[in-house]
């Protein structure tokens, strides 16, 4: 079974611009025949049907821990694809059908299940729009065949990464393949290390994977600089103890030593919390409506006033810089197309991946702390409170000492730490006059 917890594995920058046409792109890394969804779900059956598991108990623990991993790597590319699907303009809380506010989706080379059937949201399915098949797991019951088909497959997985990072230039599809392709390399590594210790062939010596430069790069460096390319989270918290056994000796490439790494899953960061989309009615037809029910609800059941989960707040929409959907077919579609090189030059600058990679360590402690506070207390689970909140500070006091980076990240992150978006309801009256300016201009194109 799998234990769940809500946290991503690493920061993404909130929503900025929408790129429907991107997240089309970054499908591919979803439901693609090399995508998450199949590192996935190839080493679970895998794990699922092994076969006299106590006698080979550390390839066991390798397969059955990366796939743990891979389900965060789903998670992280759906998070990616919201995030470009969202739009700052689509925030106003009800819209005008009758304004087709998706007329624009016509002439978009995105994907129209997107907002069709998905209502902005990630969907299994490969940049062609096509799903996910259970035909691009290979399980073979062969522990031998089964590793190597790994390799093979975080190979060609790191090559589509890198090739989504050349075609896409939104700075949350960028952090997610600068990341990505760190963790791709760590596992080509262990699947090779696996066979290695199996047989003594060296498959990076056989079949060398393409030539992936990690360190040029600049959205995967500061992972490399922390260590994650040589390191196996152990995603568990008592099992998989024997990968330890396989994952081991020198990262063929640099020559540093190896490493399994327990760590309290915790300190990873907390998931951006998704404005509402209300041109697709996403998440209702009324979600002021919605709000309502629930807080009756919560009451009843004798919730605090505030929720209990945690969220990474998002910034609220700037009035008069964003741009609905419609719009944006006919004004961001044309300037990609006619000044590529500005584009990417002005997103660049406009998010500074490196900040936006790295937990945000004082932003997301304050976070935590303001949310973990009495009102968690209250819940009666003292313990898991308070063991988070001192976890948070530790975290913090570590990252402290990682010294001026750490410090130059807070600030850059630091958008994004403002209050939550609890008064859904306000904050969307007053993104009101924005939205319906938006709807007219959009008309116009
Ligand atoms: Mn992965
Ligand atoms: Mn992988």
């Amino acid at each position: 079974m799998i234990l769940r917890i809500d946290r991503w594995l690493t920061e993404l920058p909130p929503p900025s611009d929408p790129d429907p046409e991107g997240a089309r792109i970054v499908q591919e890394l979803m439901g693609g025949k090399f995508g998450e969804m199949s590192t996935f779900l190839n080493y679970t059956f895998q794990s699922f049907n092994f076969r006299d598991r106590q006698k080979a108990r550390p390839f066991f623990d390798l397969i059955s821990n990366i796939a743990a991993e891979e389900f965060g790597h789903i998670e992280l590319v759906a998070a990616t694809i919201n995030s470009m699907l969202t739009d700052d303009a689509s925030i106003a809380d009800s819209v005008d059908p009758a304004n087709s506010p998706l007329l624009g989706m016509a002439g978009l080379a995105a994907n129209p299940h997107h907002f069709v059937n998905g209502g902005k949201g990630a969907l299994p399915q490969d940049s062609r729009g096509l799903p996910w098949t259970g035909d691009n797991v290979f399980s073979s019951g062969d522990l031998l065949s089964d590793l190597t088909h790994n390799y093979f497959l975080e190979t060609g997985a790191r090559s589509g990464k890198l090739r989504v990072y050349e075609a896409v230039d939104h700075p949350a599809a960028r952090a997610l393949t600068g990341y990505l392709l760190v963790r791709g390399g760590v596992h080509q590594v262990a699947y090779a290390r696996a066979v290695e210790n199996l047989t003594g062939a060296d498959l990076t010596k056989l079949f060398p994977g393409p030539r992936v430069p990690s360190m040029s790069i600049k959205e995967s460096v500061p992972y490399i600089e922390r260590g994650d390319h040589r390191r196996l989270y152990r995603f568990s918290p008592d099992d998989y103890r024997e990968l330890a056994a396989v994952f081991n000796g020198d990262h063929p490439e640099t020559g540093e030593p190896l490493e399994v790494v327990d760590e309290d899953p915790t300190l990873r960061p907390l998931p951006v919390d998704l404005p509402s989309q209300n041109d697709v009615f996403a998440p209702g037809y009324s979600t002021e409506e919605i709000t309502e029910i629930v807080d009756q609800l919560r009451k009843k059941a004798g919730f605090p006033d505030e929720p209990i989960g945690d969220v990474t707040p998002v910034p609220r929409p700037k009035r008069g810089r964003s741009r609905s959907t419609a719009s944006m077919a006919g004004t961001r579609g044309a300037t990609k197309k006619a000044a590529k090189g500005a584009t990417s030059t002005k997103r660049g600058a406009s998010m500074p991946t490196k900040a936006a990679l790295k937990p945000p360590a004082a932003a997301q402690s304050k976070a935590s702390t303001k949310q973990a506070g009495p009102k968690v207390t209250t819940k009666g689970t003292p313990a898991n409170a308070k063991a988070q909140a001192s976890a948070t500070k530790a975290a913090a006091t570590k990252k402290a000492k990682a010294g001026a980076a750490a410090t130059k990240r807070t600030t850059a992150a630091n958008p994004g730490s403002k209050p939550a978006p609890k008064a859904a309801p306000k904050a969307t009256t007053k993104a009101k006059p924005a939205k319906s300016a938006t709807a007219k201009r959009s008309r116009k194109t």
